[in-house]
């Protein structure tokens, strides 16, 4: 035993000691994660992403998924966010344990109806000193501000803790936190130990003393974060970077009740390829839009898993696919594998994804009933209802493998159930060609071998297939590509198809006269 115990010891020494490089940040036991958005918009990807580490990291370790509703800020909510968020989620099928809709031995889960918790816990504080009431007016802040600005260097904390000894008042008041001489380091999982300090200014002392109780009676986000977060019994809490200067404020909170803080994990912020903020028209549109869209829910959570965390290298001789399900994802999900730069978001890859999940709905038979049941109610509003669902059905298993999303086939591959408006469509390069061909198909035509291709280049050798195939999509399909000319004849029918061939040709007999 000497003898191993020396040896561990020589190698320490040497510095060589076997511990691993680094180590697993991948919790041992079932994590309690949180979703906590605030209702004051509609859920985009971004917050989409942090909803679904939160649930990855729960449901990978057989823990639980809450969803929490921070809306204490009365000011800033926005009507029907809270219902989107819910819908959202549901959709998306990252489905809370305990939520306000569906409660929990936790609850309530919305904020504001927390109110009479957030007093107790505020009163407790004060109690054991570590919180004051304020007295102060909006005027003597607004002027405390003002100045701190203007001090050079300027500082970020800008009260003087007048009323840190303050007798009982009358007025109106907060509460404050009296905040410590120096933030304590903490351990983000992510980004190592990190030493967050505000910026003073040694000259003119002021204190981070913020609220936590405000005039309203509604704590801010910071107390009414850490109190929850604790009652709830979050073991982990995965949030944007964005938060990340705000944590030593949680952190002192935890510390005055003597409670233990949960692990940290801050996620690096989604930006468009060119490193810029996502904007409306990069990436950054509402989860129920693309919804609208056509983007299946498995594409949407396997699209945004992947900013900021990639599955495991398969083992040797194993296929790599970046193409996961939500179920593949829970299997998967490792916080090792989370990466610290920021994640810059091409669509391209949300609608190669989309395709691919699409293709693996289509050849399942359960999974592709549902897709028709889902969407044959919009189908039936394009049409007027004129087409049954069987021919929905019939339509997504052939034309579904061709494109990106189902709305394609609603919005571009409408000469499937709308006849084909030629004056609108793209003409043919050359009308009299195109015009001769199609006389051509119609003639050699019938109804066993309504496209025969080979007897008509045998036939008339100075034709091109290229162009028999281009004359034979401008009459069916106005000139839209992406699909068969055999899969058109077949959803067609053939009494169309020979019809469509007819009405082309008297089309372009007008047209060239
Ligand atoms: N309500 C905050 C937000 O809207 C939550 C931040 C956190 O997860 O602590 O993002």
């Amino acid at each position: 035993m000497w003898g191993s115990l020396r040896l561990l010891l020589k190698l320490n020494l040497k510095g060589k000691l076997h511990v691993p490089q680094s180590k697993s940040i991948q919790p041992k036991g079932p994590a309690r994660t949180r979703f906590a958005p605030s209702p004051t918009g509609y859920l985009h990807l971004g917050s989409l992403r942090t909803a679904l580490y939160n649930y990855l990291l729960a449901k990978s370790t057989g823990g639980q998924f809450l969803l929490r509703l921070e809306d204490t800020d009365q000011k800033r909510l926005v009507p029907d966010a809270e219902a989107n968020i819910y819908k959202s989620l549901n959709w998306t099928g990252l489905r809370p344990d305990e939520s306000p809709e569906v409660g929990g031995p936790y609850g309530p889960y919305k904020q504001s109806e927390r109110k009479s918790i957030y007093k107790e816990y505020a009163d407790q504080l004060i109690k054991a000193g570590y919180a004051y009431k304020c007295y102060c007016s909006k005027d003597r802040l607004l002027h405390l501000r003002e100045t701190a600005m203007a001090l050079k260097p300027p500082t970020t904390v800008t009260y003087d803790r007048k009323c840190l000894h303050a007798p009982e008042g009358e007025e109106e008041f907060t509460f404050r936190f009296k905040s410590p001489e120096r933030y304590e380091a903490f351990t983000d999982l992510l980004h190592g130990k990190l030493d967050l300090q505000p910026l003073v200014n040694p000259t003119d002392r002021r204190f981070d003393d913020f609220v936590i109780l405000k005039l309203d009676g509604l704590p801010t986000y910071h107390f009414a974060n850490v109190v929850d977060d604790h009652l709830m019994k979050i073991t982990h809490v995965i949030r944007g970077e964005e938060w990340l200067a705000a944590t030593p404020k949680h952190i002192a909170m935890y510390r005055a009740f003597g409670w233990e803080p949960p692990q940290f994990i801050h996620i690096p912020l989604l930006t468009s390829l060119t490193d810029k903020k996502l904007s409306k028209r990069q990436g950054d549109i509402g989860v129920l839009s693309m919804k609208d869209e056509g983007i299946l829910p498995e594409a949407l959570t396997n699209f945004a898993a992947l900013f900021g965390w990639s599955p495991p290298r398969p083992e040797k001789g194993k296929p790599t696919s970046e193409v996961m399900s939500l179920e593949d994802l829970v299997s998967k999900f490792l916080l090792d594998h989370l990466t610290k730069g920021n994640a810059k978001v091409n669509d391209n890859k949300l609608h190669f994804f989309n395709k691919s999940h699409l293709l693996s709905r289509i050849s399942e038979p359960s999974s592709l009933e549902k897709l028709v049941d889902e969407t044959f109610p919009g189908f039936k509003k394009v049409t007027n209802g004129e087409f049954s669902k069987d021919f929905w059905s019939h339509l997504i298993q052939n034309v579904g493998p061709n494109v990106s999303s189902i709305q394609e086939i609603q919005n571009v591959h409408t000469y499937f159930f709308k006849e084909v408006d030629l004056a609108e469509s793209k003409m043919p390069s050359e009308k009299e060609k195109c015009l001769s061909i199609l006389q051509t198909i119609r003639r050699a035509q019938t109804s066993d071998s309504p496209f025969p291709v080979d007897d008509i280049l045998k036939t008339n050798p100075e034709l091109k297939k290229k162009d028999l195939f281009q004359a034979a999509r401008f009459a069916l399909a106005g000139g839209v590509s992406g699909i068969t000319i055999p899969t058109l004849i077949n959803i067609l029918g053939y009494e169309k198809y020979v019809e469509r061939l007819d009405n082309a040709i008297v089309f372009l007999e007008a047209e060239i006269l």
